[in-house]
């Protein structure tokens, strides 16, 4: 699954080729879609702006209409210059807005709808997200604390479960899941009641970071988390590049214990850890011990 920073700069490239220009066609495969089309046609709209909010892509449109589409497992937003030829085969294009010079192409996204500005104020998930870790004015602060206060609410939910749950941090995916957990030093299994102040603050930390050193220009689709290794050939395999994702059986970068693997959640996401580096702790911490 495309995770937040993933969706970023998809909204980015799209914003930048087609943001502020006025949309000359509009294709969907998509019954809801054309039907909208047929009742406040998309065709002459401007396009206002591209925006992600956590991994939802939102497209606004001039005339009080956004496009919603989010990539899930298997979507993804294309860019072509006019004329140039689709990678993908036709029978997979879900949504597709022309401007004068580019085409916007939305390939397999399952979700994809029309809001208004207050129908999607009302959306179940996107009017609940959490703060968006890429957004200019995430607060490290009011991240931690509601991170905390969940912890509250839900004691028993575990670390790598909460990292996911989009509606207290936007924008997390399960490769920066088990990343983030590991730099922050934090059994990715532990209950979420277990996690101090400092904790929680190394892991909004890095998150953070992480996302951000992602979303550089020009920076390719993998994740980079770890760099410590020398980058001797020019291509890099994605498990070289992060510190315990996909490397299960192998050796930890820092202490050279074996990382573990194990299912979690509901979902059953792949949750991976230095049993070393990040210890299980059991006991549920008193609100003073927090520190
Ligand atoms: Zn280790």
């Amino acid at each position: 699954m495309p995770e937040g920073d993933t969706i970023y700069r998809s909204a980015r490239a799209l914003q930048q080729a087609i943001g502020g220009h006025p949309i000359t066609g509009f294709e969907t495969g998509l019954a809801k879609l054309a039907r909208v089309n047929d009742d406040t046609p998309i065709l002459g709209r401007k396009i206002e702006r591209v925006e992600s909010r956590g991994k939802w892509l939102l497209i606004y449109l001039s005339g009080d209409l956004i496009l919603v589409t989010h990539m899930l497992m298997s979507g993804s937003w294309h860019l072509y210059r006019t004329g140039e030829r689709w990678r993908m085969p036709r029978s997979s294009m879900r949504v597709a807005l022309h401007t004068a010079n580019w085409q916007a192409v939305a390939f397999n996204v399952p979700i994809a709808e029309f809001y208004t500005s207050s129908s999607i104020k009302k959306h179940p998930q996107i009017a609940q997200l959490g703060p968006d870790i890429l957004v200019g004015d995430f607060s490290q602060d009011q991240a931690v604390e509601r991170l905390l206060s969940f912890a509250a609410q839900s004691p028993d939910i575990e670390v790598a479960v909460a990292l996911l749950d989009q509606r207290i941090l936007s924008g997390l995916g399960n490769v920066y899941k088990s990343e983030v957990a590991f730099t922050a030093g934090v059994h990715p299994f532990r209950a979420v009641k277990t996690l101090t102040h400092a904790e929680a603050q190394r892991i909004v930390d890095f998150a953070q970071r992480y996302m951000k050193a992602n979303v550089v220009d020009g920076k390719g689709d993998g994740i980079v988390t770890y760099t410590g290794n020398r980058r001797t050939t020019h291509t890099m395999h994605q498990e070289e590049r992060l510190w315990v994702y996909r490397r299960s059986g192998k050796e930890c970068r820092r202490c050279g214990s074996t990382i573990q693997m194990r299912k979690q959640g509901s979902q059953a996401r792949s949750t991976y850890w230095c049993p070393q580096c990040q210890p299980w702790v059991e006991s549920q911490l008193m609100p003073q011990d927090r520190n």
